[in-house]
């Protein structure tokens, strides 16, 4: 098994024995008493493209354990694992951002009456922060402590992107999607290779909590992603459209925006294990 960083062999796990099976599924710790980060130390937190069993794998350290074994978790529930010396940390701090849509100075899809009201109207930015506000105090309360609510910025979307990017180990930028009234669904956009399982994850998770069709991960080269892409071609950067708030089932978008948020916090809590 070999681990890539920027298609650079940095580790040959092919010597390594598999020592012990940890208490999170599928997770498996190595013994690695001979490997050395070296130079490549520094990326020890970013996501890591590996090869296992033939297959390319994207995944990320999750855990250093109190004896220095690192637990590397991918998407698809297969661990490796490293010896590195830095301090213990765990999924739960990792850095995650969440991107309220439309914040600043952009525009969004059009408002829409809220409830029913003719007078109450709110727009997709609204609903945007209603979503990130519940996943953030979701994902407080799940443990998650390094969870931060990013409401506009003064630079244009792709540069934007990539300042997220840099600052964070996953961006997820927050929208509602807007058509005509028959349709409905939820739709994770990706950009790069390192995002796509999560994507449809999310997807999946939000669709299922809204009970509403899965259109599923969309590969879409979107401004924000494409700064976060090209700044670190393996950050898990997304984009979430939850619903169709232009879909005439909605019955009420405060309740629907909440549990959209509910449900991402859901998915990490998920994907952490716990
Ligand atoms: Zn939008």
């Amino acid at each position: 098994m070999l681990v890539k960083l920027a298609g650079k062999t940095i580790l040959n796990l092919e010597n390594s024995k598999i020592v012990s099976l940890s208490d999170s599924k599928g997770c498996l710790v190595l013994d690695h008493s001979e490997i050395d980060l070296g130079d490549y130390r520094q990326y020890s937190e970013t996501i890591w493209r590996s090869i296992c069993e033939g297959i390319e794998r994207d995944a990320r350290l999750t855990e250093i354990l109190p004896d220095g074994r690192a637990l590397y978790h991918d998407y698809n529930n297969r661990i490796m694992g490293a010896k590195v010396d830095e301090e213990e940390k765990t999924i739960f701090d990792s850095k995650i951002i969440l991107e309220v849509g439309h914040g600043g100075h952009e525009f969004g899809a059009d408002s829409f009456h809220l409830l029913g009201e003719e007078k109450e109207k709110v727009t997709e930015y609204e609903l945007n922060l209603i979503v990130a506000d519940e996943a953030s105090s979701r994902l407080e309360e799940l443990g998650f402590n390094d969870v931060v609510i990013f409401d506009g910025m003064n630079k244009s979307l792709y540069e934007m992107g990539a300042v997220l990017a840099q600052l964070s180990d996953i961006v997820i930028s927050i929208h509602h999607n807007a058509f005509h009234q028959e349709a409905q669904g939820t739709e994770v956009i990706y950009a790069n290779e390192a995002s796509e399982t999560f994507a449809s994850y999310l997807s999946q998770k939000i669709a299922s909590s809204l009970n509403i069709k899965d259109r599923g991960a969309k590969k879409r080269n979107l401004a924000i992603l494409r700064g976060a892409t090209d700044v670190d071609p393996d950050s898990l950067a997304v984009l979430t459209e939850g619903y169709f708030m232009t879909s005439q089932t909605v019955e009420d978008h405060i309740s629907w925006s909440k549990s959209y948020g509910i449900a991402i916090a859901e998915a990490m809590r998920e994907l952490s294990g716990s």
